[in-house]
C-alpha cells in the first residue's frame, strides 16, 4: 500500500485500515515531508489554507472524583494545581470577549468532574447566555457526561459545542482509568449530539498506547463522526500516577499522528491541542500541513505559546487565522 493510495482513499472519505493506519505511523523519519504533503492534499480540499484559533478557559478546576491517571485534576493526584468551583459568570464573560478580541474563532470553557447537578448546569446554562449576548463568539465545554436533559438545556442557552474526549482506544482504556468506562464517554457524545450539539471529540497520544492503540483510536474516532478531532500529545506531570508511564514521543511521531488523524477523518477540524509546543518544539509550524485548528494560549493546567506568536506562525506559513469580530 503506498502513500498515494491513502491519500486517494482519504480523499474520497473512504475508511482507512488497520494496516493503512499503521503504515502511516510507521512511515520512516526521513520521510516526513512527503507525508505531510499527502496530509495537506487533504486539508486543502476540505478546509483550504484557513486555521481556526481557539481559546480555553478553566472554568472549573479540579476536585474531580474520578481517576484519569493523566489528569492533574483527578481525586488521585497528588499534582500542585489552582482547584476551584464553577467560575462567577463575569469570569467567562471577560474570558470570551478578550478571546473575540484576540481573533479567536471559538471560545472553550473547560469543566472539571465527570457527572454534574442540576444547579451547576443552570449556572453554566446562565454564563452561556450571558456570554452569547455579550462576545457572540463560538461557544465549546469541554465537560464530563450529561443527562439528556442538561444536554438539551445547554443546547437551548446557546452552546454551540461539546468537548468529550475518547482519550483512548477502548481496549486499552482501563490503563487509564477505573472509574468510569470508554462505553459511556461513547453514550455521552451520543447524548450530546442527540441534543443538537456540536461534537467534539478526540484523545491523547502517548499515554502508552502505542502506534497499535493510536491507530485504533483514529479509526474509532471515524465511526463516531466528531465535527471536531482534538489531538493531545501526553505530557509527563509530577504528582499523577501516569507520570512515569508514558511514552518518549518525538516531534516526527507527533506530525505522523496528526497526518494520520487527518487522512482517517479527512472532512473533520484537527486541531494540535495539548502538548503541541511540548513535543514539536521547532517543528510545529509543519503540524499545519495536517490541522486546520490550534490552541493558543495555554490549556487547562499548562501554559502554551501565546496567542500573538501563534497568528505570526500561522502568517509565516502561509496560512490564513479564521479571524472572527477583531476589534
Ligand atoms: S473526568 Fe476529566 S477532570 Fe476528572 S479526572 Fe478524568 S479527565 Fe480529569
Amino acid at each position: 500500500m503506498s502513500i498515494e493510495t491513502i491519500t486517494e482513499k482519504s480523499l474520497r472519505g473512504d475508511e482507512l485500515t488497520k494496516q493503512e493506519c499503521m503504515e502511516v505511523l510507521d512511515y520512516p523519519d526521513e520521510g516526513i515531508l512527503e507525508i505531510l504533503d499527502a496530509a495537506y492534499r487533504v486539508r486543502k480540499k476540505y478546509f483550504g489554507n484557513r486555521v481556526q484559533v481557539q481559546m480555553l478557559l478553566n472554568a472549573k478546576s479540579g476536585m474531580c472524583s474520578e481517576n484519569c491517571g493523566y489528569c492533574t485534576q483527578s481525586g488521585v493526584s497528588e499534582a500542585d494545581i489552582k482547584e476551584f468551583p464553577l467560575r462567577p459568570a463575569a469570569e467567562l464573560v471577560a474570558g470570551a470577549v478578550s478571546a473575540k478580541k484576540s481573533g479567536a474563532s471559538r471560545f472553550c470553557m473547560a469543566l472539571s468532574g465527570i457527572r454534574y447537578d442540576d444547579g451547576l448546569i443552570e449556572k453554566l446554562a446562565e454564563s452561556i447566555r450571558a456570554v452569547k449576548k455579550e462576545a457572540d463568539i463560538s461557544l465549546c465545554c469541554s465537560m464530563g457526561f450529561l443527562k439528556p436533559a442538561q444536554a438539551d438545556k445547554l443546547k437551548k442557552a446557546g452552546l454551540d459545542r461539546i468537548n468529550h474526549n475518547l482519550n483512548t482506544e477502548k481496549n486499552f482504556y482501563a490503563n487509564i482509568c477505573t472509574t468510569h468506562t470508554w462505553d459511556e464517554r461513547v453514550q455521552n457524545i451520543k447524548t450530546c449530539r442527540e441534543a443538537g450539539l456540536e461534537i467534539c471529540s478526540g484523545g491523547i497520544i502517548g499515554l502508552g498506547e502505542g502506534k497499535q492503540g493510536a491507530a485504533e483510536l483514529f479509526m474509532e474516532l471515524k465511526k463516531l463522526r466528531p465535527d471536531s478531532i482534538p489531538v493531545n500529545f501526553y505530557i509527563p506531570v509530577r504528582g499523577t500516577p501516569l507520570e512515569k508511564k508514558g511514552e518518549k514521543l518525538t516531534p516526527h511521531y507527533c506530525l505522523k499522528a496528526l497526518c494520520l488523524a487527518r487522512f482517517s477523518n479527512p472532512d473533520s477540524d484537527i486541531r494540535a491541542a495539548g502538548g503541541r509546543e511540548y513535543h514539536l518544539r521547532s517543528m510545529q509550524g509543519l503540524a499545519l500541513y495536517a490541522v486546520n485548528s490550534i490552541f493558543v494560549s495555554g490549556y487547562l493546567t499548562t501554559g502554551g505559546q501565546p496567542a500573538g506568536e501563534g497568528f505570526q506562525m500561522i502568517k509565516d506559513m502561509g496560512f490564513e487565522a479564521e479571524i472572527e469580530g477583531v476589534e
